[in-house]
């Protein structure tokens, strides 16, 4: 077993000098894939200061150079996407097909739609005597989930570069691996050296070397709320930028006269995708009373279409979560919600049938889930969707909205006029109406306790950007 014990500073692989040895899991084998050694705070601070010196070149870099870099990193994933997709398969259990189109695609669709986004940002402005400009945050530091984990290191590094910024990355300990191939990438790309690094190590004690380091100016963050609180707090006392990315606990609401079926299975394919381990995942289904029966009907029905199995298997819909822990944490949330009174519709704590290795939860539907039950309130983070039946839309409004979270939602109406008369009291940062499609260059992140901050297209650039005026005379 190949084992990972270097980190990326300034353009080299240096010896990690960490005393811990992490071990990367298959959550389909069970098996220890390898281990990676961590950095310690000598190794952190060495990549910090390697964005540091680069950020004085790579801030003042043409806009011509950011582009051809940016388009030669999608080049270099796109050559190794089957690879991609073997790798992030072999940490995360997500079904092939599925890493592919979405764990692969979509952070070598942010590589590029940045590079484009680029070609017409507005850098500039005349306001009376004032040239307003934005230039680079300086050297960011990037910490990222397990749950498509390329897909938000590419959200933060590809428009951080962009903007003139340098990067030390921290991936999720649990998902190292794409990390790893990413910083090969910007080799093989030929990026100036340090405006990438790359360390790596378990979040809070990476987090107390990297996060306080003084030359660190915006810390970007995708994760739990819990660790986010704690990085918040961390980053107050030397007033460092934070934008964060955190949890959910997102609604699907089906208003009267909606198409029942296509509401029903679309919110049952969000909820499920991952294997319900997705930030913005409908995990909420709510349904006017008279409609209940049907709905819960369809969703059991969709539910049985999720073939559980081997992730490599053509028709393996549902892989296993990502993790022992995961798993455990998700069947202990069905059970207190059966033990709260919801219903069990189908799925449960129990492993699936015929399964015998795997961090598998069965794809699980509760019904009569009140809105004050914990699993209402709550980011479960597996396939587990609660049906919530409400009397009249204010109410289905109020009880969207009745949690700490607010990052994603669904609207689904007879009309998309009437669901977007809904959606705009959702107190969320994108409310999907009747169905439409992911949007790779819409602004991404929450209201609430999902966070602050956007991610993708021309916001996501602006975040890594300060604005500052020169008064020139007459
Ligand atoms: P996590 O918070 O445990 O870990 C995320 C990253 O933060 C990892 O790299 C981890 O090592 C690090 N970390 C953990 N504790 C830390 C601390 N105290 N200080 C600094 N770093 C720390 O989350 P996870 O289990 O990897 O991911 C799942 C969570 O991420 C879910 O809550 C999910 O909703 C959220 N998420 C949010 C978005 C979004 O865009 N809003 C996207 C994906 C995932």
């Amino acid at each position: 077993m190949q084992q990972h014990t270097q980190f990326y500073a300034n353009g080299q692989w240096l010896s990690s000098t960490g005393n811990e040895h992490i071990d990367v899991i298959n959550p389909f084998t069970e098996e220890v894939i390898t281990s990676i050694q961590s950095s310690s705070p000598e190794d952190i601070l060495t990549a910090v200061e390697a964005a540091h010196q680069a950020f004085k070149s790579w801030s003042q870099s043409s806009i011509k150079t950011r582009i051809d870099l940016l388009k030669k990193i999608a080049q270099v994933l796109k050559d190794q996407q089957e690879e991609l997709g073997k790798v992030i398969l072999s940490e995360l259990g997500m079904p092939l097909k599925m890493t592919l189109r979405v764990q692969v695609a979509s952070p070598i669709a942010t590589f590029e739609l940045t590079a484009k986004e680029l070609e017409g940002f507005i850098w500039e402005e005349q306001i009376g005597n004032s040239k307003v400009v934005r230039e680079p945050s300086g050297v960011v530091a990037a910490i990222t989930p397990w749950n498509y984990p390329l897909h938000q290191i590419a959200a933060k590094v590809a428009p951080a570069i962009a903007s003139g910024c340098t990067v030390i990355l921290k991936p999720s300990e649990v998902t190292p691996l794409n990390a790893i191939l990413l910083a090969k990438a910007f080799e093989l790309a030929g990026a100036p050296a340090g405006i990438f690094n790359l360390v790596f190590g378990y979040g809070a004690s990476v987090a107390e070397t990297l996060l306080t380091a003084p030359e660190v100016d915006l810390i970007s963050f995708t994760g739990s709320t819990r660790a986010g609180k704690s990085i918040m707090a961390s980053a107050a006392n030397q007033i460092k930028r934070v934008r964060l990315e955190l949890g959910g606990k997102s609604a699907a609401i089906i208003l009267p006269g909606a198409d029942l079926q296509k509401a029903t299975k679309a919110t049952v394919n969000s909820c499920f995708m991952n294997s319900g381990q997705t930030c913005s995942a409908l995990t909420r289904l709510l349904v006017h009373e008279k409609d209940y029966e049907a709905v819960a009907e369809m969703a059991v029905t969709q539910a049985r279409s999720f073939t559980l199995g081997d992730p490599m298997n053509e028709s393996t819909r549902l892989g296993p979560l990502v993790s022992k822990v995961q798993q455990e944490r998700v069947r202990e949330f069905i059970g207190q919600a059966i033990a709260q009174g919801a219903q069990l519709l189908i799925g449960g704590q129990s492993m699936p049938e015929g399964v015998v290795k795997g961090f598998f939860v069965s794809p699980t539907i509760l019904g009569n889930v009140l809105p004050e039950n914990t699993v209402a309130k709550e980011e479960v983070f597996g396939p587990v969707l609660s049906l919530i039946k409400y009397q009249d839309v204010d109410q289905a409004i109020d009880i969207a909205n009745n949690t700490n979270y607010g990052l994603a939602g669904a609207v689904w109406g007879a009309s998309s006029d009437e669901a977007l008369t809904v959606a705009k009291k959702i107190r969320a940062g994108q409310v999907d109406i009747n169905g439409a499609n992911f949007n790779m260059l819409a602004p991404f992140g929450g209201f609430k306790q999902s966070g602050f901050g956007r991610e993708l297209g021309k916001f996501g650039i602006d975040e890594f950007l300060e604005l500052k005026s020169y008064q020139m005379p007459a």
